[in-house]
């Protein structure tokens, strides 16, 4: 294996101190290189921990957010993924690494049409990607082991919520983008109803009902 650059190991160690436990999930964050996802003049910040603009007026999440989000949806080798937002297919590509199967959903046709080409660069097959409207989830598909949910919803979605199997998880920030911050939650399907918990205030662009125009 190669050895990784001081710049990702800067970045780990200060996931760790963040809080970030899971070694399989820093492992992940270690194996996708983060530059194939970030425009050209962020480059020299693709290892900071911060979000960068993409196309479309869209964000790659903050490396620690991915990581947060990535711990608490908890999956194995063996889980089938749904996520909403693909944008840059950043946070897709580190569950890819975790999970049997990633389905991502992206509303921006350019976007979605960038994430699969480093998809085929980074040679990940075990992720299927589509445009559409991730606020109605993939029926087809469902139900879902787990979803994460990459743009913030003014509420936790009932259709997503119906896509999840009892005893499954749900990964989301829930609140009004653009009023400052949200609350990120990890909601869990039960027989009845559902539980939820909170995991503190992040800040996400927002879930936009219908495909986009560009
Ligand atoms: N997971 C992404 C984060 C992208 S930001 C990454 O790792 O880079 C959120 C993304 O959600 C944007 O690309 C936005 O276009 C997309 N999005 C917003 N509403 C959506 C919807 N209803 N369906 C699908 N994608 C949506």
């Amino acid at each position: 294996m190669v050895a990784a650059e001081p710049r990702v190991i800067r970045l780990l160690m200060e996931l760790r101190r963040q809080g970030i436990s899971d070694p399989r999930v820093l492992g992940a964050l270690e194996k996708v290189p983060r530059q194939l996802f970030v425009a050209a003049p962020f480059l020299d910040q693709a290892y900071e921990n911060h979000a960068l603009p993409i196309a479309c007026g869209q964000t790659v999440s903050q490396p620690y957010i991915v990581a947060l989000m990535t711990q608490a949806l908890a999956v194995n080798d063996r889980t089938k993924v749904l996520e909403v937002g693909t944008g840059s297919g950043y946070q897709a590509a580190v569950l890819a690494q975790l999970c049997r199967r990633v389905y991502t959903l992206e509303r921006h046709k350019p976007l979605l049409q960038q994430a699969e080409q480093r998809f085929r660069t980074l040679r990940i097959h075990n992720i299927t990607a589509k445009l559409g409207d991730g606020s109605r989830g993939w029926p087809e598909q469902a139900p879902f082991e787990r979803i994460m949910v990459t743009a913030a919803a003014h509420d936790i979605p009932p259709l997503l919520v119906d896509q999840l199997q009892v005893g499954g998880i749900m990964v989301l920030p829930v609140g009004e983008a653009g009023s400052g911050e949200q609350d990120l939650v990890r909601v869990t399907r039960l027989e009845q109803g559902i539980d939820i918990q909170h995991l503190g205030p992040v800040r996400f662009v927002p879930l936009v009902e219908g495909i986009a125009d560009t």
